[in-house]
């Protein structure tokens, strides 16, 4: 069980996000780099106390830390508590519902299936799975999620 907040939501969701960004925004920087422009994009552009996203998936396949699963992010209005945010690197310009390929790549499909997969071992069961775009009327993060998950597991 992943408990959040002082208040200890338990994490039943997932929810993806996009970072709208080029394909070739900051190409060939460090993952960690990329962490700390959107970090400061969330704390200073925005007022934020940290980055909102518990995580962040690059161009390769890497993922980066970025809020703690412990605490309650900032990445949905309203859908803060007991959801662990994650959001893909790329995604500029897509439409709600463009598919996962029309925007990202293989190697982000993989890994964030891994980490969807390993997110529910901690939180010892299976979660929701959804994207920014059912919550709110925008594209994030560029396809249905619940589609791009059902389809990838069957
Ligand atoms: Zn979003």
């Amino acid at each position: 069980m992943i408990r959040q907040g002082r208040a200890g939501y338990p994490v039943r969701e997932v929810i993806v996000h996009c970072a709208a960004t080029r394909s070739n925004w900051m190409h060939n920087r460090p993952l960690a780099d990329k962490v700390a422009e959107i970090r400061r994009w969330h704390v200073q552009d925005r007022g934020w106390r940290d980055i909102g996203y518990h995580w962040i998936i690059d161009r390769d396949g890497a993922v980066a830390p970025g809020r703690a699963e412990t605490e309650i992010g900032a990445h949905v209005a309203g859908h803060n508590a007991g959801t662990i945010g994650i959001s893909l690197i790329g995604g500029h310009g897509a439409a709600a519902d463009d598919r996962f390929a029309d925007h990202f790549t293989p190697a982000q499909d993989s890994a964030l299936r891994r980490l969807i997969a390993e997110i529910e071992g901690r939180a010892g069961g299976a979660l929701k799975v959804s994207g920014h775009n059912e919550y709110a009327p925008k594209a994030c993060p560029g396809f249905h999620v619940a589609r791009w998950y059902r389809q990838g597991r069957a």
